[in-house]
């Protein structure tokens, strides 16, 4: 089936769904009520490979410690390494965080990019992260894809990736950003990740407290399977 192969109309259902669902119930985390580039750059780095939980509980203090690619380009890896302790991984993550920080020195004058070339130019940084970047500090009208939000979109409108990595598969990209209702990326975006590991879940998913169970190919199927 085709990528675009659903109706504008669905489609913005779905987006305005999801937004109406996240306004309720979507997650706080203390990286979502700022605009600051650089603790968004930074809480993006923490959150791969661990849970926000995890994130959650040195976001702040590591915030206060190191607040600018200044303080944290003169950083100790040690000192960055201590912060992160509980993150797993401490020691590539350190070295990684303060690498950032001495590109954004010594290239941007301290200051993180807003241009997704220049992102993705930065050690570490994907274009995950770089649009997560410039959709949550400067409120571009740009997708989020991963392993979260492609099983939503794949259960919901039938879609596969031929990719093993479906992250990587730039038709994915394409399909999400078709979904991004007009200067509300952010909130669909916010609302998306938070839907998967509510309700979407890999196993067993709630389908029938789903906002888009009447737009979901998949949990039309499994709710009919049921009756
Ligand atoms: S209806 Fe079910 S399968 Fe479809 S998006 Fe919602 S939780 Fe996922």
């Amino acid at each position: 089936m085709s990528l675009m192969n659903r109706s504008r109309r669905v489609r913005i259902n779905f987006a305005s769904r999801v937004i109406k669902w996240g306004r309720q119930s979507a997650k706080r985390y203390p990286w979502r009520n700022t605009s600051d580039p650089y603790a968004i750059l930074i809480a993006e780095l923490m959150l791969r490979k661990t849970t926000r939980r995890q994130v959650e509980k040195v976001f702040v203090k590591f915030l206060r410690r190191f607040p600018d690619p200044c303080s944290l380009s003169r950083a100790r890896v040690r000192d960055i390494r201590y912060e992160i302790r509980s993150l797993g991984l401490e020691s590539v993550r350190a070295r990684g965080l303060s690498k950032i920080a001495k590109v954004l020195m010594t290239k941007y004058e301290g200051r993180v990019p807003d241009d997704r070339e220049s992102l993705l130019d930065l050690p570490h940084v994907g274009p995950y992260i770089a649009n997560a970047v410039l959709c949550m500090a400067h409120d571009q009208q740009l997708p989020l894809v991963d392993t979260n939000t492609i099983r939503v979109v794949s259960r919901a409108f039938s879609i596969q990736s031929e990719r093993k990595r479906d992250r990587t598969d730039p038709k994915m990209w394409t399909f999400v950003a078709s979904l991004l209702p007009p200067r509300k990326a952010r909130q669909f975006n916010l609302a998306l990740l938070d839907l998967a590991p509510s309700l979407c879940l890999p196993n067993n998913p709630k389908c029938t407290e789903c906002p888009v169970l009447g737009l979901c190919d998949y949990g039309r199927r499994s709710v009919q399977s049921m009756s």
